[in-house]
């Protein structure tokens, strides 16, 4: 397949879990991708190997790390914001700067990539950033500073599709429910719990959320922006 041939896309986290999927599934449509990863060299290294990738460490936690990053990959076809953490634990004991932290993760980097992104983006770009159900539905505690940065995502895209929806650039937000991955694997403790929420009783795979971001980022969804697209087996609904 190659839908992507030729295009430049950068996975902004894409070293494990959804977003080593989404770079998978790009390379494979034939793009050039390219993506960044804090923690985990020896995954990203795989993951650079198997693809063609090419990989470069930057911490989302620092604003200005992403933006040279994301100005010195452009000129991008398509930029997917995946990197995010959660924190978990009553937020009366939380630590404020864990938390800032997330929110830097979760919420500033991608506003300032996005923005750095659509500044070089050619006509029809597509920025795409990886929200969560939760910032829709929380339905347990601990999890609130993690809600409220999905959350800020979905006025993010709306104010930014206004922004750039007159070059044609479309930006998405993608909230996915449970998926396995390191950060919430399958057979982890919470697993009955997630599943009595939803329809289809199972976690999702990561390939299945590339598969909504392939989707958005390709030649069907230009008239698709400033909108959210829930794959979450009914967890939400
Ligand atoms: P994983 O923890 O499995 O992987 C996270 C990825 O993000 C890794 O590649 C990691 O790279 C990267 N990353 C994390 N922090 C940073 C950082 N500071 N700088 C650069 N890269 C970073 O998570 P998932 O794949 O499960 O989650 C990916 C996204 O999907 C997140 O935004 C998450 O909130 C969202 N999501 C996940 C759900 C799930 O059930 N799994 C459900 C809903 C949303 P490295 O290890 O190299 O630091």
């Amino acid at each position: 397949m190659s839908v992507f041939k030729g295009k430049s896309v950068l996975v902004l986290g894409g070293s494990r879990g959804i977003g080593a999927a989404i770079a998978r599934r790009f390379a494979s449509e034939g793009a050039r991708v390219t993506f960044t990863y804090s923690g985990s060299p020896d995954a990203a290294k795989l993951v650079a190997e198997e693809t063609g990738a090419i990989a470069f460490q930057t911490d989302s936690s620092d604003r200005d790390a992403v933006i040279a990053r994301v100005r010195d990959s452009g000129p991008l076809d398509v930029l997917v914001v995946n990197a995010g953490v959660a924190i978990f634990g009553d937020a009366l004991e939380q630590d404020p700067d864990a938390v800032d932290r997330l929110f830097r993760i979760n919420v500033q980097s991608p506003y300032h990539a996005a923005v750095e992104a659509a500044r070089k983006m050619p006509q029809g770009g597509r920025i795409i950033v990886i929200g969560s159900v939760n910032g829709d539905r929380m339905p347990v505690p601990g999890m609130a500073s993690y809600a409220l940065s999905k959350s800020a995502l979905q006025g993010m895209a709306r104010g930014l599709a206004r922004d750039f929806g007159p070059r044609g650039i479309t930006i998405n937000i993608v909230q996915p429910g449970p998926i396995d991955t390191d950060a919430n694997p399958e057979d982890g403790p919470m697993k009955d719990l997630m599943h009595s929420f939803m329809a289809i009783k199972r976690h999702g795979r990561p390939e299945e959320v590339a598969g909504m971001v392939a989707w958005l980022a390709g030649p069907e969804a230009g008239f698709v922006t400033g909108a959210m697209h829930t794959i979450d087996g009914a967890f939400g609904a």
